[in-house]
This record gives C-alpha cells, sequence and structure tokens, in this order.
C-alpha cells in the first residue's frame, strides 16, 4: 500500500485531528508530502511494503512521545516511523555495500541507526528528509 501524505500527517489515521491544528502549516504540508514520495520509493525498490506507526506530531504531542528528541523532525513533517524494523537493518546494509548508490542517497532519506530504533518492547525504522546535525546518512539518534 502506498504511503500518502495524509498518513504522514495523521500516522496512518491514528490523530486525524492533527491536520487541523495550527501547527501543521503549508510547509508541514509540502513536508509531509515530500517524505512520503521518497519513502514510497525507498519501499518500491525494496519490494517492502509498511505503515506509518508514527509521522508529524504537535510539539505537545511530541513532548509526550517518550525518548522523542526534543527538536524532533516529526515536528515539522520531516520525520516517519515505519513499523518495519527490518526495512532499516535492509537500508543499513544496503548503505554499507554501496554508499552513493544506495537506496538512502538515491532517495535523499536519512535514517536513524537502527540499532538504536529497537528496545525491550517495541521495534521502529526512522526515515528523514533532512539532513541531522552530524550530516550522517544513518546517525544516531
Ligand atoms: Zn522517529
Amino acid at each position: 500500500m502506498t504511503i500518502t501524505r495524509d498518513d504522514i500527517l495523521t500516522s496512518s489515521g491514528k490523530y486525524p485531528e492533527r491536520m487541523k491544528h495550527p501547527e501543521c502549516t503549508d510547509e508541514v504540508k509540502e513536508n509531509a508530502l515530500d517524505l512520503s514520495i521518497k519513502i514510497n520509493a525507498c519501499l518500491h525498490e525494496l519490494g517492502e511494503d509498511d505503515i506509518v506507526s508514527s509521522g508529524f506530531r504537535t510539539s505537545l504531542a511530541n513532548a509526550k512521545t517518550p525518548g522523542a528528541a526534543e527538536h524532533s523532525q516529526h515536528m515539522h513533517g520531516n520525520a516517519g516511523d515505519l513499523t518495519k524494523h527490518s526495512i532499516g537493518v535492509r537500508l543499513k546494509k544496503d548503505y554499507q555495500e554501496k554508499k552513493e548508490r544506495s537506496l538512502l542517497v538515491r532517495h535523499d532519506l536519512y535514517m536513524e541507526d537502527p540499532d538504536y530504533t529497537i528496545t525491550d518492547s517495541m521495534d521502529w525504522t526512522h526515515l528523514q528528509r533532512v539532513p541531522p546535525k552530524s550530516g550522517k546518512r544513518i546517525f544516531i539518534p
């Protein structure tokens, strides 16, 4: 199934009210659209399918998210979490093998190191359309 802009904005329909929130600006919507296109392109090439478990967050929602970064890209529509951790593991391997020809580089996405997106209770894959401070494709959150 294709991930849409609105899937990013509402975390796959979980929080429809966030699309009407004042922090969901035109810029956030444009970011979410661009992010959805890049994630879809990546998933298509991997032959994978997934949904967004956490996309756009209001500042309040972000503050209530355990472990979320204070200036999280989720607040700008720039980041989305997929439910499958295995996708992140595959993308990391692909990057290590192909570097500049990898899926992350070609689709201009940045990813939290999957070694850090795994806890006792859950795991996920975090992708974002803007570089982290370090500029690294795969970064430590
Ligand atoms: Zn995330």
